[in-house]
């Protein structure tokens, strides 16, 4: 029998974060957190939640903070979701 296995990515939640600047570009109002669920499944139905990935972009300059780049403002907002 073939078990198929492996994650897949839930909802996404995206919220604009309005009062903090860049850090790269120095940009004002271009930041964005998202949320990204990720599920285990089976045979494409998923079983449960094995974690959330949590990550800013910058719509200036493109540039993508993960959890250990983010700063405190950064930090406070999206423990806050
Ligand atoms: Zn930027």
């Amino acid at each position: 029998m073939i078990l198929f296995f492996g994650t897949k990515p839930g909802k996404q939640i995206k919220k604009p974060l309005n009062h903090i600047a860049c850090n790269h570009c120095k940009q004002t109002g271009t930041l964005s957190v998202t949320l990204q669920s990720n599920y285990l499944h089976l045979f494409w139905v998923p079983l449960f939640k094995i974690g959330t990935s949590r990550f800013v972009k910058c719509s200036h300059c493109k540039k993508v903070y993960y959890k250990d780049e983010f700063t405190i403002e950064m930090e406070k907002i999206v423990n806050s979701l």
